[in-house]
């Protein structure tokens, strides 16, 4: 993970941190004090991610098979209600 900007997935305000941070690095939400290390943030933002590429992909194959008689998608996409961390920047 790069130059993401991370939210937080509470008041999706962007979160403080140090520049480069290291695994154990604290990572702070402003608005409402949510804190935990980096990696574990890292961790959520990674889910988050996963998650959101998930769902497109799933969404664009349902568009692109919704004329077949032959191939059916499956809405078997279930998003978690709340992520810890979140970021505006997917890459998709
Ligand atoms: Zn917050």
């Amino acid at each position: 993970m790069s130059e993401h900007t991370i939210l937080c997935g509470s008041c999706q305000s962007p979160a403080k941190t140090v520049a480069n941070p290291e695994p154990y690095d604290k990572v702070i939400c402003p608005d409402c004090g949510r804190e935990d290390r980096f990696d574990d943030v890292m961790g959520s933002v990674q889910k988050y991610v996963t998650d959101a590429v998930a769902k497109s992909l799933n969404d664009t194959l349902a568009k692109a098979v919704r004329s077949s008689k032959f191939l059916k998608v499956e809405k078997k996409y279930r998003p978690q209600s709340s992520y810890r961390w979140i970021t505006t920047e997917l890459g998709i």
